[in-house]
């Protein structure tokens, strides 16, 4: 069976940036369920997965704008140290989570200078180029349940 639209699929992947270095595998934790065409996976590795099969691999190099975007510095801005509360310990590299105008955002801590701390909006990984590998495990029909809530039933979601 190939992959299509509501489909329930299983896969493995490993994620590495343009230097070869590893940003994630499923390898470790076992396949990553998701139904296709929902939106859970990124654009440019759903479109690379549609019409494949159980036992495929493939590889494919997603460039940022299929991918989680491109770095844009108008998401970076500096806020005061005051305006954490006191007893916040804040590091560069920690996620804190915002209120914008539209809605709760993750933003990541990435200089902190005296009493100016710099936040960076933009996901972890926009602006990089994806190299995935990827092996389809397994295709098949999602059920009506899957499909109302958007994912996968087997394994460990539920
Ligand atoms: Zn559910």
């Amino acid at each position: 069976m190939k992959i299509e639209n509501n489909r329930a699929v299983q896969i493995h992947y490993t994620l590495k940036d343009d230097q070869g270095e590893i940003l994630d595998s499923s390898m470790d934790r076992g396949p990553l369920p998701y139904i296709h065409g929902v939106g859970a996976l990124i654009p440019g590795l759903e479109s690379e997965l549609l019409g494949k099969e159980a036992g495929e691999k493939f590889t494919a190099v997603i460039a940022p704008e299929n991918g989680y975007g491109e770095y844009d510095e108008g998401y970076v801005f500096q806020v005061g140290a005051s305006e954490f509360e006191e007893d916040d310990e804040i590091e560069v590299g920690m996620q804190i989570q915002l209120d914008t105008e539209n809605g709760p955002s993750i933003a990541t801590i990435t200089k902190i200078e005296g009493e100016e701390v710099t936040l960076d909006l933009n996901h972890p990984l926009a602006g990089v180029s994806l190299h995935f590998d990827v092996e389809v495990i397994e295709v098949r029909e999602a059920t009506k349940e899957e499909l109302d809530h958007g994912h996968v039933h087997d394994g460990h979601q539920h």
